[in-house]
């Protein structure tokens, strides 16, 4: 029980490719894109993943590369202050150790640590999986037939490791009404360093942040109502084209900046739930098992947590991996499962559909300006209820 193939390089596949290797495991890791992926979406980092990280060595550049957002700031028409809050309360919550970065610089962070010691393999994907009772055999799209003891899916949202082990994405998504846009220009004015603008109207907002090098990132969120997902990016701009041509603010601005972008992040807003999230010598992580949504605003964290817990167990079970996918699932089923819970409860606030909703969300928000309240709404949501097993990664190593 040694050679575990992980599909995808994104937050949850490096950091169970690196937890692996400290156990004595041989992990190979696959991804589909030509390079790990750059830009994207900013994440917000705290709580468990963020200790996670600290166990791995990169808080020190996860710091570094982050971004202290010191405000949120809901904007009207005219691009006043409607209501916000200050973030020193999260931080506050978090015990100082909360950070905004990029996800694709966490992601990057997490690949170094692991890039040089285990075998990578860019641009292939799996096309075929199968199993017997002496290992999984893997059909790569160009590079063959090969065969491992385990293949783990940490490829995300739309895992193909789940459709080809589980079944189609309809029998597993949970569509949440949303759909999310992201998109980097450079030299946008104005810049508003370290704080996090946002303007909505009803079933649709908008979100601006400045990052370093002259660059800043906007982040749209609008309901839908079963309309498809566009899939050229010219249909996915006329789409935002046309859900915020009547906004205000500086919609007008970031249209037209739309209008150059050559990357375009878009997306359904959906929760992935499964009844298992192993079969035979086939597991999933991160995403790819039990997507909450960016709604739960700790999508990344889950996905380390769920690597780390995954690698602990296989290597304190030793050959016997369907026990340690059995207690995997055990131990974080229930925290998952309560966060998918509060990302639905959160749906409505981020994009209110009605104005009566925009109202009432920007009134719960001023109310985070009195301490007390906010640490009786949010504390709860920020502080992890799940205690972080101990392994003894070298375990393994003795079996
Ligand atoms: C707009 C937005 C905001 C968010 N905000 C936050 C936040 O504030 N805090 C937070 O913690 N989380 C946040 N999240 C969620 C977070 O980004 C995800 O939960 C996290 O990235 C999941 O990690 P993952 O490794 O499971 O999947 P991903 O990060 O999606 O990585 C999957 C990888 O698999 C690759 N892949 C896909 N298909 C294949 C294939 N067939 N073969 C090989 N490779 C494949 C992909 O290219 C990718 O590299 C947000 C998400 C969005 C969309």
């Amino acid at each position: 029980m040694k050679t575990v193939l992980i599909s995808g390089a994104g937050i949850a596949g490096p950091t169970l490719g690196f937890w692996l290797k400290a156990a004595g495991f041989e992990p190979t890791l696959i991804e589909r894109a030509p390079a790990l992926r750059s830009g994207g979406y900013v994440i917000d980092f705290w709580g468990l993943g963020y200790d996670i990280a600290e166990r791995t060595g990169i808080v020190s550049e996860i710091n570094r590369v982050g971004y202290k957002v010191r405000e949120v700031r809901i904007v009207n028409d005219r691009g006043r202050r409607a209501a916000g809050f200050r973030t020193t309360l999260f931080t506050e919550l978090a015990g100082g150790r909360y950070v905004t970065l990029l996800r694709s610089e966490l992601s990057r962070l997490l690949f170094e640590k692991l890039e040089s010691t285990a075998e990578v393999i860019f641009d292939d994907e799996i096309v075929s999986l199968e199993e017997d009772a002496s290992a999984a055999r893997v059909q790569l799209k160009h590079s063959g037939e090969r065969q491992f003891d385990l293949v783990i899916g940490a490829d995300g949202l739309h895992s193909t490791v789940r459709k080809l082990a589980f079944g189609p994405t309809q029998h597993f998504e949970k569509d949440l009404g949303y759909i999310v846009a992201a998109f980097e220009v450079r030299s946008y004015r104005p810049r508003d360093e370290d704080v996090y603008l946002m303007y909505g109207q009803p079933g649709r907002m908008v979100g601006r942040f400045t990052l370093r090098d002259d660059r800043t990132l906007f982040l749209f969120v609008f309901a839908v109502d079963g309309d498809p997902l566009p899939s050229t990016i010219d249909q996915q701009k006329a789409m935002l084209l046309e859900k915020y041509a009547a906004c205000g603010w500086e919609c007008p601005s970031i249209l037209a900046e739309l209008d150059r972008a050559t990357e375009l992040y878009f997306d359904r807003v959906s929760q992935i739930r499964m009844s298992n999230w192993s079969k035979g010598r086939i597991a999933l992580i991160g995403d790819a098992a039990f997507c909450v949504s960016l709604l739960a605003g700790q999508g990344s964290a889950l996905a380390m947590i769920s690597a780390y817990v995954l690698a602990g167990e296989l290597a304190r079970a030793g050959a016997r991996y369907q026990q340690a996918f059995e207690n995997y699932e055990t131990r974080l089923r229930p925290f998952v499962e309560m966060k998918q819970r509060g990302a639905e409860r959160f749906a409505g606030a981020l994009a209110p559909k009605t104005r009566w909703g925009l109202c009432f969300r920007n009134q719960v928000i001023r109310a985070f300006a009195v301490p007390r309240l906010a640490k009786l709404a949010i504390g709860r949501e920020i502080i992890d209820t799940l205690q972080l097993p101990e392994y003894d990664f070298r375990l393994f190593q003795h079996h």
